[in-house]
């Protein structure tokens, strides 16, 4: 049984893992049904009755059907739910699905206002900004999110380190300015490694668990931690969209918690090892890491307990430089995505910043990269010789 005042590396390993025994197994069995046996005819509408409104499934009445309830995805939920100090989670198809059915839930009330603060990852700018979900945004300074609070307000939506630039956003100040308004934090460049956004005030810490969760570019996933008040109208909006994570990924997922803090530390060291390198390079023109000569630098080590993986650089020779350097690297992969065991490299104003409006999209000088597990001098030989030929 897993203790939650156990360390994160310890928790990373056992978490959600209670029942195996039980079982007769020792790795996560994956259960792939989509629909489940009835008991008999009260027990199953019962149970269909309680997951259809976000509840749990009554053990008597079984699990009715793989949209409402799979045993697979609920064991993450409980892991990441430990690691990242919340009572649930609830995992989604995509982190584009887990945001959207937060936008959807916290609207549930008439509450059709979201706050939100730039930068962001392309992707939530694009769905916020075309009120694709019936709401309105208001886009803020994260010192302006009190004033931009209306009584419609449902949602304030913020990223720290934020998407592409790496910009550290006050958390706690933000859920004070937010009061009673619920704060979503998308955690997916931190990890629960990093910053526990739950313990700051956040009522939703949000993750692309496509990202360094999975952590091997092979699974696509996302998942909020939050209450299990909250979790209830997540789950119940997830079943009514039919958004549920795959018990496949989940798996993938849930495997990828085990070495997360291991990879997480390794390639956050490998990164603040060459952003310092970057930095003296004369091809660049400067260098964006977190706590790298920002305003925001005090919040390492106190919200955040590192700077992470990810480095945004930009290049001395433009648009022109950022093009030959993307096509140029060998070791580093030409790609969006993040967080993986292999480095990535990528123009974010022509890819995952592409749908965000002309006046909040990053520079064309601006590339992003994601420091996977090669050994770092192996990273930096790649990176000159692709500098050499811009
Ligand atoms: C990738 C990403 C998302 C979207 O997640 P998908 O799994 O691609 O739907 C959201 N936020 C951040 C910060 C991301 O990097």
């Amino acid at each position: 049984m897993t203790n939650r005042n156990e360390e994160i590396d310890t928790l990373a390993v056992h978490a959600g893992r209670d029942d195996l025994v039980a079982l007769g197994t020792h790795a996560l069995p994956i259960d792939l049904s989509s629909t489940n046996p009835l008991p008999d005819i009260e027990r199953g509408g019962d149970s269909y009755e309680a997951l259809a409104t976000g509840g749990h499934p009554d053990p008597a009445g079984g699990f009715v059907y793989q949209r409402l309830w799979n045993p697979t995805v609920a064991r993450f939920e409980q892991a990441l739910a430990a690691l990242e100090h919340g009572e649930a989670a609830v995992a989604f198809g995509s982190g584009m699905a887990a945001t959207t059915a937060a936008i959807l839930a916290m609207a549930a009330d008439g509450k059709r206002h979201v706050v939100a603060v730039r930068p962001l990852y392309g992707g939530t700018d694009h769905l916020l900004g075309t009120g694709l979900l019936g709401t309105q945004v208001t886009f803020a300074e994260a010192h302006e999110v009190a004033e931009a609070i209306r009584p419609d307000t449902g949602l304030v939506v913020i990223e720290s380190p934020a998407n592409p630039t790496l910009e550290l956003v006050d958390i706690r100040a933000v859920a004070d300015a937010a009061g009673d308004v619920p704060l979503l934090v998308d955690n997916t460049f931190a990890t629960p490694v990093l910053q526990n956004p739950l313990d700051l005030g956040a009522a939703m810490s949000l993750h692309s668990a496509t990202k360094y969760i999975g952590g091997h570019g092979d699974v696509i996933g996302g998942v909020i931690a939050c209450s299990e008040e909250i979790a209830v109208k997540l789950r119940s909006t997830r079943a009514i969209t039919g958004a549920l994570m795959h018990p496949l990924g989940a798996y993938l997922c849930h495997r990828g918690l085990q070495t997360l803090p291991l990879r997480m530390r390794a390639q956050q060291a490998s990164a603040i090892e060459l952003a310092d390198w970057l930095a003296e390079q004369s091809a660049v023109k400067a260098v964006h890491f977190p706590g790298r000569g920002d305003a925001a630098s005090p919040l390492i080590g106190t919200q955040m307990r590192g700077p992470g993986a990810m480095i945004a650089i930009e290049l001395a020779g433009g648009y022109a430089a950022a093009s030959t350097v993307a096509a140029a690297v060998r070791l580093f992969t030409h790609a969006v995505s993040l967080g993986g065991v292999d480095s990535l490299i990528q123009h974010p104003a022509a890819l995952t910043h592409r749908p965000v409006p002309p006046e909040a999209r990053p520079a064309a000088d601006v590339l992003r990269l994601s420091v996977g597990l090669e050994a770092v001098d192996d990273l930096k030989a790649d990176l000159a010789q692709a500098f050499a030929q811009a």
